[in-house]
């Protein structure tokens, strides 16, 4: 058992959701007549965490570092290249189709989306009902819409929307919907894909209310992924940072926006706004130079090194592993206080 096996599940632990040195390496191809791999997109590389039952956890960085794409292998949407994914003490990986079939039952997604994730041409009713009629839930028709009108009510639609269309909802609505359906199978755990990126900013905070009372209600796990750090700072309990298929650290909430350690967390942090127009212009903003480097052909060492502003000649050599250097709080950076030798 690795450090970071050993310190993140703690004696005692109630975890739900246990991932071991997962990996997702996509093949490129090329050839016009003969298609042959020549290189690895390694979206995923070597990612370990754990998610308590009850608790959620943000997944946070920027497009393309990986957050989706680690969501998708928990839930084997994306069979993993490599490594486990327990579901209570089950390992899904070594599940086959029929199996994983089951499994869906208890572990559902919420879409970015919600404008594309909802077929248009089936009503608001179907949509929801949808998932009790794959898994077998609904006894018969009566039972199928007391249901489906208890779903909508749950997430805060009128039963009497079950009729109309995507369409003719609102952006906000629609992700209602969506989470509706995630909920129809009453599952226990949920990856929420980014569910309020493509919302307006007043609508954000009613449906991360609307996830937060239904966890509360539900006894539901959740894995929130979002590219902006204030996003995930209401809901989580503990937040997870990637950069290029990596977590680079991992904390307590409280201490990840109080005490970041990676250069990557801090200027995350530094570019979340702050309601007062006078501490946020006095604070120091840390500029990300660059875009993420492509995952085909990720830098040697560190992988945030050609980005880093603290980056040293050994930052170019050294592979840091996640370490724990407070209780709780994990970061890989050689450079970070409290890591000690690389
Ligand atoms: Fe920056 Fe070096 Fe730390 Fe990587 S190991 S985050 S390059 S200081």
């Amino acid at each position: 058992m690795t450090a970071v096996e050993r310190t993140q599940r703690e004696p005692g632990d109630d975890v739900l959701i246990e991932v071991k040195h997962l990996k997702m390496y996509f093949p490129v191809t090329s050839g016009v007549l003969v298609q042959r791999t020549v290189g690895y997109i390694k979206a995923v590389d070597d990612v370990s965490f754990v998610v308590r039952r009850g608790e959620t956890l943000g997944l946070v960085g920027e497009s393309g570092c990986g957050k989706t794409t680690t969501g998708r292998c928990v839930l084997q949407l994306y069979r993993p290249t490599a490594g486990s994914v327990l579901f209570d003490g089950e390992d899904l990986c070594s599940m086959n189709g029929r199996e994983l079939r089951g499994m869906r039952r208890y572990m559902q997604v919420i879409f970015q989306d919600p404008y594309s994730s909802l077929n248009p041409r089936m009503t608001a009713g179907d949509i929801v009902g949808e998932p009790l009629l794959v898994q077998g839930l609904a006894t018969d028709r009566r039972a199928y819409r007391e249901r489906v009108a208890e779903l909508l009510s749950l997430v805060g639609l009128r039963t009497s929307m079950a009729d109309r269309f995507p369409h003719e909802f609102s952006g906000g609505q629609r992700q209602r919907i969506g989470v509706a359906r995630a909920l129809a199978v009453n599952p226990q755990f949920i990856v929420c894909d980014e569910p309020v990126s493509a919302l307006d900013v007043s609508i954000q905070a009613q449906i991360v209310n609307l996830l937060e009372e239904l966890q509360e209600k539900f006894d539901l796990t959740y894995l929130f992924i979002a590219h902006d750090l204030s996003v995930v700072r209401h809901i989580s309990d503990r937040v997870a940072v990637m950069y290029l298929g990596h977590i680079v650290e991992i904390a307590g909430r409280n201490a990840i926006y109080a005490t970041p350690l990676h250069p990557y967390t801090k200027a995350l942090l530094s570019a979340v706004p702050i309601p007062d127009p006078v501490i946020d212009t006095q604070r120091e903003r840390i500029p990300l130079a660059g875009e993420v480097p492509s995952p085909l052909n990720p830098p040697s060492g560190c992988v945030f090194h050609p980005r880093c502003w603290m980056a040293t000649a050994e930052c170019q050599q050294v592979i840091p592993e996640l370490r724990e250097v407070q209780t709780g709080h994990f970061v890989a950076c050689i450079h970070a206080p409290g890591y000690g030798s690389p």
